[in-house]
């Protein structure tokens, strides 16, 4: 039997900054009018359901992970009873995120730390954070920042990179060096709320393959865009609003 042939993933397009950053607090103003209330879009009740979705959507989406963690946390509801649970079980209910074996590893092993070493509370600093099976930086970032609403550092992610690296904001590729950047360029009490606005800009105007720069607010005084803008930067912002809250 003639065996299929693979199609190769389409690489994302490098486009790259024709001019400098765009104003700081003009940059911050357009992303506070179109992400109003950031929010994590990993679904949890409290920092260790967080860190657990956190750890699962590494190489997956946010809506994957969303179907997995009800199932999940009913049938391990604390710390210690996923830890605790047969791996072959958790296994099969966090299949469907991907790499399923090494992140099956990963939250229970977690799991284990937060339930033997802290007391069944998930650590609140970042030192202690990453030394979690599973959690880096990311993770640590994401769980201080809206769990706890400590600003340690920057969620930075493949979608905040790629934005930030459109906008100039950062010449780095790797994700520390993204987030050192972001760190030197924004007030820390703008830390936590940024990281989630540029993610979010990514994920649902500025895309990897195919950005919508007719209708992102930023068009106007971003270094990379590939098509004039539409309308006043309000009325994008607006569009773009209603795009992330599912309005539109
Ligand atoms: S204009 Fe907006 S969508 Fe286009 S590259 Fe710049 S940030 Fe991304």
């Amino acid at each position: 039997m003639a065996s299929r042939k693979k199609t190769a993933k389409k690489p994302t397009p490098t486009i790259e900054p024709k001019g400098p950053p765009p104003p700081r607090e003009q940059l911050l103003e357009r992303l506070r009018r179109t992400v109003p209330a950031p929010r994590c879009e990993l679904d949890h009740r409290d920092a260790w359901t967080l860190l657990i979705a956190t750890i699962l959507s590494a190489q997956s989406t946010d809506r994957t992970v969303n179907t997995v963690t009800p199932v999940l946390f009913a049938k391990w509801p604390t710390p210690a009873a996923l830890a605790s649970a047969p791996r072959e079980e958790v296994e099969e209910v966090v299949h469907r995120t991907g790499f399923f074996r090494n992140k099956a590893k990963a939250i229970q092993g977690a799991s284990l730390a937060v339930h033997e070493l802290h007391g069944g509370e998930v650590p609140k600093d970042l030192d202690t954070l990453v030394t979690l099976p599973g959690v880096a930086r990311k993770t640590a970032n994401v769980v201080l920042g809206v769990a706890y609403g400590i600003a340690a550092g920057i969620v930075v992610d493949t979608h905040v990179t790629r934005v930030s690296q459109r906008l100039a904001l950062t010449s780095e590729k790797n994700a520390d060096k993204v987030e050192r950047d972001l760190c030197a360029l924004f007030d820390r009490e703008d830390w936590i709320d940024t990281g989630h606005r540029l993610l979010l800009l990514g994920r649902y105007v500025c895309l990897a393959r195919n950005p919508d720069c007719q209708n992102c607010p930023l068009a106007d005084i971003c270094p990379s865009r590939l098509e004039e803008p539409l309308g006043s930067w309000q009325d994008r912002a607006e569009h773009a609003r209603r795009l992330i809250d599912g309005e539109g």
